[in-house]
């Protein structure tokens, strides 16, 4: 099963990618989290990506495909795989299709997670202090001004992702906006049908 998690920053595509990983045994690949460890790593693509990430903005779309589709080769992902934070463009879109058939795979299902945007601010301001309660390291992108880019960035080049996936049949939208738990239930109640 090859599922995609569509929908704002803040919407909870990560809490939900997580719970589904872990509930069906498929590796959750955060293209976000796997920058980040680039970065802490201090590669060529972390050196790269650094202030781009820092700024709100889009790293390229070659290195992010790059980096999903070394990912996939591997064993983990042999029965399936949750993609958060990918494709994030339409050309991230179209690279993925080109990706996924040239492994003779394609893609289940593309859950988009709608949110009432006015929300996502109380709800960054949630992350931040549940981080800083737990003595986690807040993220360098996760302050109110950078958020707002990022949600900007996600209209412009994101957004249009949903008629993208609309058009092929394969977006399932879910009510983001129930409690965490309801969300998930929703999920897995379209899962069991894809
Ligand atoms: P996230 O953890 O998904 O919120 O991603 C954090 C940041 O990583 C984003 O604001 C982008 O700068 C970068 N990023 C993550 N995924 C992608 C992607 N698919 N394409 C381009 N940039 C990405």
């Amino acid at each position: 099963m090859i599922v995609v998690f569509l929908g704002p920053p803040g919407a909870g595509k990560g809490t939900q990618a997580a719970y589904i990983s872990a509930k069906r045994d498929i590796p959750q690949l955060s293209t976000g989290d796997m920058l980040r460890a680039a970065i802490a790593a201090g590669s060529d693509v972390g050196r790269q990506a650094k202030a781009i990430i820092d700024r709100g903005d889009l790293v390229s779309d070659e290195i992010v495909a790059g980096i999903v589709s070394e990912r996939i080769d591997m064993s983990d992902c042999e029965s399936g795989f949750l993609l958060d934070g990918f494709p994030r463009t339409i050309e991230q879109a179209h690279m993925l299709d080109r990706i996924l058939a040239g492994k003779g795979r394609d893609i289940s299902c593309v859950l988009e997670l709608v949110v009432d945007e006015g929300a996502l601010v109380d709800r960054l301001n949630s992350r931040i202090s549940e981080a800083k309660a737990r003595g986690d390291e807040v993220r360098s992108d996760d302050n109110v001004e950078t958020f707002q880019k990022r949600l900007g960035v996600y209209q412009e080049q994101t957004a249009p992702l949903v008629p993208f996936y609309e058009a092929k049949g394969v977006l399932k939208k879910i009510d983001g906006m129930q409690p965490v738990e309801a969300v998930s239930a929703d999920i897995d109640r379209i899962l069991d049908e894809c």
